[in-house]
C-alpha cells in the first residue's frame, strides 16, 4: 500500500484519488476551496457537458494541442469508458447536439457527488481549506507535500491544480510553479477558448448581433490560419461565440494583432449565386435607397457596416449603383473584415493552452520523467481541446490513467 496524496479536488483529482484507492492505496487529497469541484459546477453552464459520445479517433481530432501525447491515453480510456463509469455509479446521462454528453438532470452539481461517492467508497480522505506549498524531492523521488497547515510524507503526489482559468475556481497556477520550482520544464501559458478583442471604434452597433451559418476565418498576410461555420456573437470587447472560441485556441500562439478576420456572412452561396441574388434583389428595390434593398440579405445592424466597408453611400438609389460598387459590396458579404487586437485575458479563458511540458511526462501513466513519484493530469499539462465535452473527459482520462497506475 502507497501514501498517495492528490492535489486539487477538480475532475482529474477526484478521478485520480479513486483510481488510486480503489488499488488499496491510503489517499489524501488536498484542497485549498471549502469544498470538492468548484470549477465542475460551472461548467456547461452549469450542466457540465462532461464529455462527448464519439470515438478515441474522432476525439482527438477536437485535440488542439498535444494531440499524440494523449492518444495512447484516451483510447484506452475513451469517452465510451467514462459514461460506463457514471452510469455504473448512479448517475444517469443524455446525449445532446454535437454528441454532448451532460446529466440527466442538467445539474453539474450532480457529475461532482458522483465522484464524490465512488472516492468514499473506497477509503478516499480529504482536507479542505489547506494549501499546498511545495512538492517535497529528494534523489529524484518524491517524498511528501508541505502545506500552509503542515508536512505530509507521500510515496507519489499527483499534481491535479487546473490551469489558470477562472482563478476564483482555485486554478491559479500552483502546479506550474512546483514544476518550475522541481526543474520541469513548462509551455507557455495562454488563453485558450476566449473571445477575440477586435477595434470595434465604427461598430459599436454590431453590440449584441449573433449571427448563424458564419463562416469566420483569421489570416496571416494571404494565408488562412484558422477557419470555422457555425455561429458568432459582436460582443462589447469584439467577438465571441462558438466559432470564435475555437478559433482563439488556433491563433493562440500568433501574434493576433497581426492577423485579419474575415467573415462570410454567405458561405453557402458560391460568388456567382450570390451576385445573381443581390441583382434580384437590387430589381426588385430599383427605386429604393441601397439600405433598403439589403433588408432580406442581412440583419437590420449589419447593413451600415457592410456599406460603409464596400464605401458605398447607404442614400443611393438603388438602379444608380454601379457594377464596380456592386462588386464590392458582394466582396464584404463574402469577407467582412475585422480588425484583431488581442485574445481576452488568460482568466476569462474557457481552458488554459500551454502547462507542464509533456515532453517531461510520460503518457502512459503521466508520472513525470525526472521525479519518480510525482504526476501531472488535466489541464496543468499542456494539453487542450475545443469545447464539446472534451477538456473534462482529458482531465478524466489522465487522472484515472496516474492513480490506476499506482499499485
Ligand atoms: C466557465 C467554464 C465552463 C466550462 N465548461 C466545460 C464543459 O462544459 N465541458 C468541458 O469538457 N470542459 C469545460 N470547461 C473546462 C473544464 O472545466 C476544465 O478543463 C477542467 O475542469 C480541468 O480539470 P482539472 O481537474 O485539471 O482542474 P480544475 O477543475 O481547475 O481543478 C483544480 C483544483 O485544484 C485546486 N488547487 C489548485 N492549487 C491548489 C493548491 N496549491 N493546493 C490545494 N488545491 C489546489 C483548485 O482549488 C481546484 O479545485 C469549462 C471551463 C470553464 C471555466
Amino acid at each position: 500500500m502507497k501514501r498517495v496524496i492528490v492535489i486539487g479536488a477538480g475532475a482529474s483529482g477526484l478521478m485520480a484519488a479513486y483510481a488510486a484507492a480503489k488499488n488499496g492505496n491510503d489517499v489524501l487529497v488536498i484542497e485549498k476551496n471549502e469544498k470538492a469541484g468548484k470549477k465542475i459546477y460551472i461548467t456547461g453552464k452549469g450542466r457540465c457537458n462532461l464529455t462527448n459520445d464519439i470515438a478515441a479517433d474522432d476525439f482527438l481530432e477536437n485535440v488542439v494541442s498535444n494531440r499524440k501525447f494523449l492518444t495512447g491515453c484516451i483510447h484506452r480510456y475513451p469517452p465510451s469508458w467514462l459514461i460506463r463509469f457514471c452510469e455504473e455509479g448512479g448517475l444517469r446521462l443524455k446525449t445532446e447536439r454535437g454528441d454532448r454528453v451532460f446529466p440527466l438532470s442538467d445539474k453539474a452539481s450532480d457529475v461532482t457527488a458522483c465522484l464524490l461517492r465512488y472516492a468514499n467508497s473506497v477509503g478516499v480522505r480529504f482536507q479542505f481549506h489547506e494549501k499546498v506549498e511545495k512538492i517535497v524531492v529528494s534523489d529524484c523521488i518524491v517524498s511528501g507535500i508541505i502545506t500552509d497547515k503542515g508536512r505530509y510524507e507521500a510515496d507519489a503526489v499527483i499534481v491535479c491544480t487546473g490551469g489558470l482559468s477562472y482563478p476564483a475556481t482555485g486554478s491559479t497556477g500552483d502546479g506550474l510553479r512546483f514544476a518550475e520550482s522541481l526543474g520541469i520544464g513548462t509551455v507557455k501559458c495562454m488563453p485558450a477558448l476566449c473571445g477575440i478583442v477586435c477595434d470595434m471604434r465604427a461598430l459599436k452597433d454590431l453590440q449584441g448581433l449573433s449571427l448563424k451559418n458564419v463562416r469566420v476565418s483569421a489570416y496571416e498576410g494571404s494565408k488562412c490560419v484558422s477557419s470555422f461555420f457555425g455561429e458568432m456573437l459582436f460582443t462589447h470587447f469584439g467577438i465571441s461565440g462558438p466559432t470564435v472560441l475555437s478559433m482563439s485556441s488556433e491563433i493562440n500562439r500568433r501574434p493576433v494583432e497581426k492577423l485579419k478576420i474575415l467573415i462570410d456572412l454567405k458561405p453557402a452561396l458560391d460568388d456567382e449565386t450570390l451576385d445573381r441574388r443581390i441583382l434580384r434583389d437590387f430589381d426588385k428595390y430599383s427605386n429604393k435607397q441601397l439600405a433598403n434593398a439589403l433588408i432580406e440579405l442581412l440583419p437590420k445592424k449589419l447593413i451600415a457596416p457592410v456599406l460603409a466597408s464596400a464605401r458605398c453611400a447607404p442614400g443611393k438609389l438603388v438602379h444608380s449603383v454601379t457594377k464596380e460598387e456592386r462588386a464590392r459590396i458582394l466582396q464584404i458579404l463574402k469577407g467582412f473584415p475585422l480588425q484583431p487586437i488581442s485574445l481576452r485575458p488568460i482568466e476569462e479563458g474557457i481552458v488554459t493552452a500551454g502547462g507542464v511540458d509533456v515532453g517531461e511526462i510520460d503518457p502512459k501513466n503521466m508520472q513525470s520523467k525526472k521525479v519518480k513519484g510525482l504526476y501531472f493530469c488535466g489541464e496543468v499539462l499542456d494539453v487542450d481541446a475545443y469545447t464539446g465535452g472534451f477538456n473534462l473527459q482529458i482531465a478524466f482520462s489522465t487522472g484515472y490513467a496516474a492513480g490506476n497506475s499506482i499499485l
